[in-house]
């Protein structure tokens, strides 16, 4: 389906299963805020039907299914499950990987095709600074077991001003070693940071002189909607950057989002979602309102923490 005036569509949802996490990311949650907190969420069934109605009327090629911690959702397996049989052609899922290597098997047989682990650090200390979790070889074993798996895997690193950014090279270079691509992701503007942005960003060309400084390398074309740009190192190795303030990709974006009480969102910059409904027409008319929420040219920011609305 398509917005008759932007000319835009929805080509891939992405699915926030849970609030709830095991980890508080300064940046995501409010400091040593309960992330457990008994936030409710639809069940397997309920999501599948709101999924089902959409891709329905608006084929979806993907679902990233994200949170809060994703891995925390018990029907997880199940959920994939039905997710792959209305024939939603790839699932994938971004994760802290706290908990990953000891479901990736389960999750890959119920028809998981990628995943994203998020790694702001490899040095324990960084780590734990900025995720409260203190043992980060947990997360580097589930990475591990993972391409064992032969499953896709990328890596997320959010990277902030005088925190970590002094890990870009080792985020790069072990991303490297292990034949991962790696994505480094500019804070965006949302939740309880939304007013002191500024003092943790830590822009893209300053990501890029970073490596400069060390690897030379060269642009790869960007693919229409995608968030990251890429760039080839001379060894080969291939890294991203997501910067949703210095270049943004607004204009071509194709993405859904549900939170998990099963809201739709049609733009991380709109702060109000709505519930889907549940005749043809209805849900015609909600994502030609979900589209038209969207930016046409770049994020302005949002109270919502990425948590609630699925990063
Ligand atoms: N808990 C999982 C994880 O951390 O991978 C999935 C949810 S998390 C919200 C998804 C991604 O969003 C993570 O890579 C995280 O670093 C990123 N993220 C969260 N808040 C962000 C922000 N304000 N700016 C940029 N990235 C953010
Ligand atoms: Fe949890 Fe992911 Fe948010 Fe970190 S970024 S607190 S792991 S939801």
């Amino acid at each position: 389906m398509k917005n008759t005036i932007t000319k835009r569509k929805f080509e891939i949802l992405r699915l926030s299963v849970t609030s709830n996490c095991n980890f508080s990311c300064f940046y995501c949650v409010p400091y040593k805020k309960n992330n457990l907190a008994e936030n409710k969420s639809l069940n397997a069934e309920e999501f599948s039907r709101l999924v089902y109605n959409i891709h329905k009327i608006n084929p979806l090629k993907m679902v990233r299914i994200t949170g809060g911690e994703p891995i925390l959702y018990s029907s997880l397996e199940s959920l994939i499950k039905q997710l792959k049989t209305m024939g939603i052609q790839k699932i994938s899922m971004t994760t802290n990987g706290s908990f990953l290597y000891k479901s990736i098997d389960k999750l890959k047989t119920a028809g998981l095709d990628e995943i994203n682990i998020s790694l702001d650090a490899v040095n324990n200390n960084i780590f734990e600074k900025i995720s409260g979790f203190n043992n980060i070889d947990v997360v580097l074993k589930s990475i591990e077991k993972a391409l064992e798996a032969k499953i896709s895997v990328k890596l997320n690193c959010t990277i902030l001003k005088n925190i970590n950014e002094n890990q870009i090279i080792p985020v790069l270079e072990y991303a490297a070693k292990n034949k991962i691509i790696v994505r480094f992701l500019e804070l965006m503007k949302m939740g309880h940071l939304v007013k002191n942005h500024e003092e943790f960003f830590y822009p893209e060309s300053k990501i890029l002189q970073t490596i400069r400084e060390k690897y030379q390398f060269s642009a790869l074309k960007r693919n229409k909607s995608s968030t990251a740009r890429y760039w080839c190192l001379d060894n080969g190795s291939i890294f991203g950057i997501i910067a949703n303030h210095s270049t943004p990709f607004c204009s071509d974006c194709n993405r859904l989002r549900m939170d998990a009480r099963g809201y739709i969102y049609g733009c991380l910059s709109v702060n109000k979602g709505f519930i889907i409904e549940n005749n043809k027409e209805n849900i015609r008319k909600n994502l030609e309102d979900a589209l038209s929420q969207k930016q046409t040219d770049y994020f302005t920011g949002s109270t919502l923490p990425m948590k609630s609305i699925g990063g």
